[in-house]
């Protein structure tokens, strides 16, 4: 089962951020974002422009790769001719190598596009360490990034069977995961229960961690869990859930098949990977 997350895709060279003229090289790979839209070229890849052909913006520096430092350059919409594209859209279309710079990219920027006054002083933000941190020039507070922890699991029941659900909002036959955010003062593994029972009516023995992956939009970090239930009676809140099954390997296989179940893309959805890991091989279809 590939996963675009299972390792590091860039060096995040965070000891260059304090020195802006120490990653300023003739080779510098530029990509330029504004909001979650990228500089793109067919196929679909990412468009690198030189630095000397970089427009006017905030700089972000992302990091090394394949022996190259790469950045990137915020501005207030990406020209067209530089065919902009969503990264949301592009996420599953992207190389992994791509979108790990991409999705760091596009994290970095919505955060500092929403930063600009301090929350304690309503002074000004200025950016610093290349865009990975914003200090005040009122009260000289520093502010860094945010990155909120989400719990998202895969749950089995005692005949090991898996539990997918359908949200109120999506089409029928679109199926995934439990998750939720996890709240202040609380563990990941409560949280895991909290959602579930929350979800679903059902109670949580055991919880193992297992995998994550970061969803900027807008600054979500899913972190991916296995959950034991006690038992197999559901008992869905309709304002969150329309549709919560049980499914064997082979009742989701057979779904899977004839297109009655459609699971998030594979090898960028932690949701996905979760249900392959239970399942022990990859399935067919998606939503992508
Ligand atoms: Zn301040």
């Amino acid at each position: 089962m590939d996963f675009a997350f299972d390792r590091a895709r860039h060096d995040r060279t965070g000891n260059l951020r304090r020195d802006p003229d120490s990653w300023n090289t003739p080779d510098l790979r530029v990509l330029v974002l504004g909001g979650e839209h990228v500089a793109t070229v067919d196929g679909p890849r990412l468009r690198w422009l030189d630095r000397d052909e970089a427009p006017e913006g905030e700089w972000i520096l992302l990091g090394r790769q394949h022996g190259r430092l790469h950045a990137a350059v915020m501005v207030d919409r990406v020209p067209a001719e530089l065919n902009p594209v969503s990264v949301r859209v592009l996420a599953p279309l992207l190389d992994p190598d791509e979108l790990s710079l991409a999705i760091h990219a596009v994290g970095l920027a919505r955060w500092l596009a929403s930063h600009r006054f301090c929350p304690r002083c309503g002074g000004a933000l200025v950016s610093d360490e290349s865009g990975h941190l914003r200090r005040c020039g009122g009260c000289r507070a520093e502010h860094y990034p945010r990155t909120d922890p989400a719990v998202i699991m895969l749950v089995t029941d005692p005949d090991d069977r898996a539990l997918l659900a359908r949200n109120p909002q999506w089409p029928q036959g679109r199926f995934s995961t439990l998750a939720g955010f996890v709240e202040p003062g609380e563990t990941l593994e409560d949280a895991v229960r909290r959602e579930v029972a929350e979800e679903v009516g059902v109670t949580i023995d055991r919880v193992a961690y297992l995998s994550s992956q970061p969803w900027p939009f807008p600054q979500s970090l899913m972190l991916g869990f296995r959950a034991e239930a006690t038992g197999s009676e559901l008992t869905p809140d309709p304002a969150e859930i329309a549709e919560a099954r049980w499914f064997t390997r082979e009742e989701l296989r057979a779904a899977s098949e004839d297109g009655s179940v459609v699971l998030p893309p594979p090898k960028v959805s932690i949701s996905r990977w979760l249900v392959e890991q239970w399942y022990g091989r990859e399935l067919p279809g998606s939503w992508g």
